[in-house]
Parts: structure tokens; C-alpha cells; sequence
């Protein structure tokens, strides 16, 4: 008897076992599958770019309005582990783009490519779907070593502004240019064993680096750099025939200013003319062959400053032919230069006897007598028209304090900035014979 009795509760304590047993691993597959299900499959999903560097990882969210799901790479790198995660914040405050209420959720999925390049460099970029269209690619490259992110200060000065041009040239005119330049703080790139990749407005541009070891100041990858000659480039972007104003900088080069006036003029894709005086060409000669390799145009203003209206005309010429040859020197180049009398003075009857194209101004900042530079900007604000050509000068801290306003106000009036020789070429003017010229028609 006693042996038959407690044989049935434990068969009852078995079968309650495996209910209970049962229940659990129901609910749980039950729970698992809902997790899942709550997501639509394909954004679990990854495309098949490399990830390599770093553990593959997803954040996972839902709201009102949308699913998230971003896959990213867990780096050893901290710096770069809190830049990837506040990218993710900043996806997860930005979309859905929409916020009305729609019936289903928009589906917020970032996927994302990564690989380290001989122990130093890791790349990482990101790619943000919202319903599966790319709305934001943005990537870093972590340089192990410096503990910081790669910028491209890595290429040699001239060969970002090769790579500049062919970033323009494959944009295309719809983007605004100052938008897509590159300059040595840029950072918004991606670099694998053979490509660097530099994102703009989520389009790459990849330019191989293994094929131009002398673009490089610093080894890249198992790339070390070289000295190879570099083609001269500028950033000229062509011009339309709207309106348009030549600046003009006389009395240089100078030390300082000249490279300061070039870079800005870089960011507004205008070119300048610089009416430089023959007998300071040969202490900055490097500074008048980054003038012609940025497409700037180089003009004589005499080579020491003499007032041509007291001097006969084999003075003259002998002003203007050692400034050209100075200007030779320099450049290897041999070209008859537009010519700025000094204090705009010249006769008529001098003109007349040289066939030298002289370029006077219409436009006065008058930056030699106020040095203020709120006063020189407003002043060629106010006076500059199309066709204008706009006297500053190259030795003042003042007037290239002064630049930015101008070109600024100018290019909202619409004006595009060109070289004295551009704009009498642009305007019509013929210049064969030489003459003196104060604006273009
Ligand atoms: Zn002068």
C-alpha cells in the first residue's frame, strides 16, 4: 500500500515539472519571438561591407513614430566609441524627419563599414536609412597613435587642392562650393588599405593614395610619402556672365597677407590681382608662384613706386622690364603684365607711346587713408558695380581685415570675383593694343 501511494505524487510532481517546464520555455520562445517581431526583419540586417574592426553591436528603440535599429562597431578606442555613440544620438533626435503621426512607424536603420589600417588607423562610417533611403553617411578615421581623429592635413598643401578640384569637378555645380571644400581640418572621411574616401553631403569621393605616394606628408597605411613634383592646380571653378568685380591689391607681396588674402579668396572661389612692385618680388618669390599656381593674376606696379607722369618713357620702360624679368626670375615664366602706374599717374600722351595694357580702379576703398576696416567694407559695398575694379592694398592688416565683409556682401549681391584680365576678357574689351582701363563695360 505504501509503496503504490507514494508512487502517484510522483508522477503528478513529474508531470507538474514538466508543465511548469513547458510554460517557461513557451513563454520564452513566445518572448523571443515578439522581440523579434517587433522589429521588420530586413532592418536586423546588415549589408555586406567590412566589419572588421570592432564587435558588431545594435541599439535597439521604439517610439511613437518609429523603429530604431543602428548596428555599430564597439571599438577598443573610447574617443571613438563616444564619437559613434553620439552620432547615434544625434540620428535618434534627427529622425523620422517627418513627426506627424503616420500609420506605421518609420524604420531608422543605420548600418555602417569599418577596418583597421596597419594598427594605427580605424575607420568607421556610418550610414543612416530611413526607410531604407540613405539620409546621413558620416565617417571618422581614428588615428591610434595621435589618439585623435585623421584629418586631412595628411595631404601636402597642393595636393588638397588637386583632390578639392576633382571633389568639385564630380559634385557638379549643385552644390554651393564653400560647402564642398576641402581644408586641412576636414575630417569627414574614410580610409581603407588603398582609398581615402572624403564625404560630402553623403556622396564619397575616393581618391587612391597608394597611386600618389608624393600627395602624402605623412606615411599612410604602408604608403610612405615621396617628393614627386605636384601639378600646379587652382581652384577655379570657371565663372558665368553675370556680374562680376576684379579686386585688386597693390604694393606687395608681402611676408604675411598675400598667402592670408589667398586662402579666403579660396573660400569664395575668386581669384585676385596683385599689382606687386618689382623690387620686392625677390624676397618673396615663393609667394608670386603660389599666386600663378592659384590662379591669381600677377600685375606690375612699377618696380620701385616712381610717379611715371615725371619720368620720360625709356624710364618707364626700364620701371616695367625689371619688374617682368624680376617676375621671370621667379616664376620662369615670361609675360607682359598688366601695369598700375604708381598713384594711378600717367599721361595720355605716355599711354599712347606704350603698348601696355594700365589698369586703373573705379572703386576707392580708400583702406591707404582710413584703415578702419568697417569703413573700407562699406565703402566697396557701396560703390562696387559690375564691371568694377576695386583698389586695396596688399600691405595693410587693415584691408585684409576688411576682405571678408567685402567678399561676403558682394557674393550676396551676386557678383563673382575675378582677375583684371578676366573681367576685360569676360566684358568684351579688347586689350591688343593696350591702354588704360578703370573698369570693364
Ligand atoms: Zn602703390
Amino acid at each position: 500500500m505504501t509503496y503504490v501511494r507514494k508512487r502517484k505524487p510522483r508522477i503528478l510532481r513529474f508531470m507538474l515539472l514538466f508543465i511548469i517546464l513547458a510554460l517557461i520555455i513557451g513563454m520564452t520562445t513566445f518572448g523571443i519571438t515578439r522581440l523579434f517581431n517587433r522589429y521588420p526583419k530586413a532592418m536586423m540586417e546588415v549589408n555586406e561591407s567590412i566589419k572588421t574592426a570592432g564587435n558588431h553591436k545594435k541599439r535597439r528603440s521604439t517610439t511613437d513614430t518609429a523603429y530604431y535599429v543602428l548596428h555599430y562597431p564597439d571599438t577598443k578606442f573610447k574617443n571613438l566609441n563616444s564619437w559613434i555613440a553620439s552620432e547615434m544620438d544625434t540620428t535618434m533626435n534627427t529622425y523620422p524627419s517627418d513627426t506627424e503621426a503616420t500609420e506605421e512607424r518609420h524604420q531608422i536603420k543605420q548600418d555602417y563599414k569599418s577596418i583597421e589600417v596597419n594598427d594605427q588607423y580605424i575607420s568607421v562610417q556610418l550610414e543612416t536609412y530611413e526607410n531604407d533611403v540613405l539620409v546621413n553617411k558620416v565617417s571618422r578615421v581614428y588615428d591610434v597613435e595621435a589618439q585623435d581623429f585623421l584629418k586631412t592635413d595628411f595631404l601636402k598643401d597642393k595636393a588638397q587642392r588637386v583632390i578639392n578640384k576633382q571633389i568639385r569637378d564630380q559634385l557638379g555645380p549643385n552644390y554651393n562650393l564653400s560647402e564642398i571644400t576641402l581644408d586641412p581640418l576636414y575630417n569627414n572621411l574614410y580610409l581603407d588599405n588603398s582609398n581615402v574616401e572624403f564625404i560630402f553631403f553623403n556622396e564619397v569621393v575616393s581618391f587612391n593614395y597608394k597611386d600618389h605616394p608624393h600627395y602624402l606628408n605623412r606615411a599612410l597605411g604602408d604608403v610612405e610619402p615621396t617628393d614627386d613634383f605636384i601639378p600646379s592646380v587652382y581652384l577655379d571653378y570657371g565663372f558665368e556672365n553675370n556680374k562680376m568685380v576684379a579686386l585688386t591689391f597693390d604694393d606687395g607681396p608681402h611676408a604675411v597677407y598675400s598667402k592670408q588674402i589667398m586662402d579666403l579668396m579660396e573660400k569664395y572661389n575668386g581669384q585676385v590681382t596683385f599689382f606687386v612692385l618689382g623690387n620686392r618680388i625677390r624676397d618673396h618669390q615663393e609667394n608670386i608662384r603660389e599666386m600663378v599656381d592659384r590662379g591669381h593674376q600677377v600685375a606690375s606696379h612699377s618696380y620701385d613706386h616712381p610717379n611715371f607722369s615725371k619720368l620720360s618713357i625709356e624710364q618707364i620702360n626700364d620701371q616695367l622690364s625689371k619688374t617682368e624679368k624680376e617676375y621671370e626670375i621667379a616664376t620662369g615664366m615670361h609675360d607682359d603684365l598688366f601695369v598700375r602706374p604708381p598713384y594711378g599717374l600717367i599721361l595720355d600722351e605716355q599711354i599712347k607711346q606704350l603698348s601696355v595694357t594700365f589698369i586703373n580702379w573705379d572703386v576707392d576703398t580708400e583702406d591707404w587713408i582710413s584703415h578702419n576696416p568697417t569703413t573700407i567694407c562699406e565703402t566697396a559695398l557701396r560703390d562696387t558695380a559690375d564691371g568694377s575694379i576695386v583698389l586695396l592694398h596688399e600691405i595693410y592688416q587693415e584691408s585684409y581685415e576688411s576682405l571678408d565683409c567685402i567678399l561676403k556682401g558682394l557674393s550676396e549681391k551676386g557678383f563673382q570675383f575675378v582677375t583684371v584680365r578676366e573681367l576685360l576678357l569676360a566684358k568684351g574689351e579688347d586689350i591688343t593694343g593696350g591702354g588704360l582701363y578703370y573698369y570693364a563695360n
